[in-house]
């Protein structure tokens, strides 16, 4: 006992004259309380439930115009690809994730890099949309984060050295990671790590998984589509679904698709995890009649069991690409407890979070081709002509019908999460404009091949603009507002007490805006597209905003006639971190 004490008494010393500041210890409690403590950012989403909303004011509708650069940091090295991160800060330390599976450490007050972790990846990985990744969890003394070749990395967050590695699965067989993982209680097992599979596009099945934070071992495995068996502590579970074969024919469901790539959200009000699932594989919907669950669906998981508890499908029998990923953000409205997501599809949905039950849609995006609306059950009403034809009712069966669809596949909305704000009580909904031509033709599933059996070309709607930044209330679907920007929209947003809504271009302005009508009151150009999520926090009683800038992602990649319009963006990767000037900041 004595040395520990003696231990302690040193540690509190090197502390208060070492000029790096140490990390101390994450507690669940932090991550759960992330959103009300304004000091830190512990978790993705600004709080488990993900609204991105900051309840600091010193940062204002008055004075953010003069906002101004703290500090800037480049990622170095010739890896300069999207950057679609948000960062976590903890006790004077920010983390960030970056391109090809990279991690820093960076002193919040200098912006000097405390450590930097190059995760080695081997040939062949398999990602779909750029070598992207979209954060970084912290707990106790390790910050994790997922790579590129499926495994996920615990780190030693003082000093970025690997503590333990777990292989998620296959990166050969169309695996991969790159979602921030989410950190949740749990009585049975203490503090979960849960993530989810990337590889929609390959025929891999979807699944969410919780882990020991500590170790990285596996407590409890579900699959998300029909069929699939789970496990417990070791153990089979249960299947997922109600039988095999009961919305898939024949052995479709094995390859079933319904990937977790975009990790989840937690509410600790109801104690559940919320996830997405993307789309069944593959594309060619006239293969797999039904509704194909869980593909393109939300579902709710209870972290002790890994059992799903409620699950919505907002696209059954999707065939354009709608995965239902999108993230689940809890509020609170009419004294009920509910859930908004904003869907590939281009529908705003609001249910209630308790049970999944469905409470309204509302389009987000112009021109909506697939379906007419949401039924009041809660279904598409789809509009038969408008889904791509059956290569098998084309002359040779190798093409079937080409039709222009509304949203593309890259979707009414894609990745970049939303923000809410309880003062406003409007959801800030990044959102783009445009539709596709797409076909069918015929496909087998080939391990480690694109399982797709479709073709497409993405095309803008509208001349001026395919970004769209939409307020929405969600209790009427009105839009407040719109923000239009002529390059598609891929990053996060940020909104805050002070009345502002930040958010990023690929023209790389870092914008501000009045939450209350969409004036634009800041921007600053970064000098690279920004495809991140910004975060704000206080420092030493001055409020910060950071955001990471560097151009990439799908839109380059997959945009067909669009990614043309934006060839000319340079790529990049800086960490950005804004504060008031001192003088103002006083005032
Ligand atoms: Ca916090
Ligand atoms: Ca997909």
């Amino acid at each position: 006992m004595k040395g520990l004490k003696w231990l302690a008494t040193v540690s509190a010393f090197a502390l208060t004259v070492c000029t790096v500041p140490a990390l101390a210890d994450v507690k669940i409690e932090d991550i759960v309380n992330d959103a009300a403590t304004t000091n830190d950012v512990v978790s993705n989403g600004l709080g488990p439930q993900g609204q991105r909303y900051s309840t600091l004011t010193a940062i204002n509708k008055e004075n953010v115009a003069n906002l101004a650069p703290a500090w800037a940091m480049s990622l170095g090295g010739e890896k300069m690809r999207g950057q679609e991160t948000q960062p976590l800060v903890k006790d004077g330390v920010m983390y960030i994730t970056g391109s090809y599976s990279r991690m820093w450490a960076i002193d919040v007050k200098t912006g000097r890099e405390i450590w930097q972790y190059d995760h080695r990846l081997p040939e062949g990985i398999l990602p779909c949309c750029d070598v992207v990744n979209r954060g970084a969890a912290l707990y106790g003394d390790k910050v994790i984060f997922g790579t590129l070749d499926a495994k996920l990395v615990g780190l030693d967050a003082k000093t970025g050295k690997v503590v333990w590695t777990k292989e998620i699965d296959d990166f050969k067989a169309g695996y991969s990671y790159t979602a921030a993982p989410l950190i949740v209680p749990t009585k049975a097992h203490g503090a979960l790590l849960l993530t989810g599979v990337s590889g929609g596009e390959f025929g891999v099945v979807g699944r969410v998984e919780g882990r020991k934070v500590d170790t990285g071992e596996l407590v409890w495995s579900r699959p998300t589509i029909e069929g699939h068996m789970g496990s417990l502590n070791g153990k089979p579970s249960t299947m997922t679904g109600d039988k095999v074969n009961a919305s898939w024919p024949g052995d479709l469901w094995k390859t079933g698709g319904g990937a977790t790539w975009l990790g989840g959200t937690y509410d600790p009000d109801t104690g559940l995890a919320f996830f997405g699932t993307g789309n069944p594989g593959p594309w060619n919907s006239h293969m797999r009649p039904g509704d194909n669950k869980w593909s393109c669906s939300r579902i709710a998981i209870d972290p002790e069991t890994g059992e799903i508890k409620w699950g919505y499908q907002t696209t059954p029998n999707d065939g354009w690409d709608f995965d239902g990923v999108n993230e689940v953000v809890s509020f609170d409205a009419d004294g009920k407890k509910l859930a908004a997501t904003a869907d590939r599809n281009g529908f705003l949905y609001v249910l209630d979070r308790t049970n999944g039950a469905f409470q309204a849609a509302y389009p987000f995006v112009n021109k909506i081709t697939w379906a007419k609306e949401i039924g009041k059950d809660g279904r598409p009403v789809y509009v038969p002509e408008n889904r791509p034809g059956d290569p098998k009712a084309g002359k040779d069966g190798k093409k079937g019908a080409s039709v222009f669809a509304v949203p593309s596949f890259l979707g009414g909305k894609n990745w970049m999460p939303m923000a809410y704000s309880q003062q406003t009580k409007l959801f800030y909904v990044p959102s783009n404009e445009w539709g596709m031509d797409i076909w069918n033709e015929p496909v087998a599933y080939k391990k480690g091949a694109a399982y797709l059996g479709a073709g497409f070309t993405i095309k803008p709607i509208f001349e001026d603009h395919i970004g769209s930044l939409k307020a929405i209330d969600p209790l009427t679907g009105k839009t407040a507002w719109e923000y239009k920007n002529r390059a598609p929209l891929w990053g996060g947003v940020l909104t805050t007490a002070g009345g502002i809504v930040f958010f990023g271009t690929p023209e790389g302005e870092f914008k501000g805006l009045d939450a209350t009508d969409g004036k634009e009151l800041f921007s600053f150009n970064t000098g690279s597209g920004i495809v991140g999520s910004p975060i704000t926090w206080e420092q030493d009683g001055e409020q910060m905003v950071s955001i990471v800038s560097g151009w990439g992602g799908a839109v380059p990649l997959w945009g067909g006639e669009v990614a043309k319009t934006v060839a000319n963006l340079n790529q990049g990767g800086m960490v950005w971190t804004f504060k008031l000037p001192k003088k103002l900041a006083a005032n």
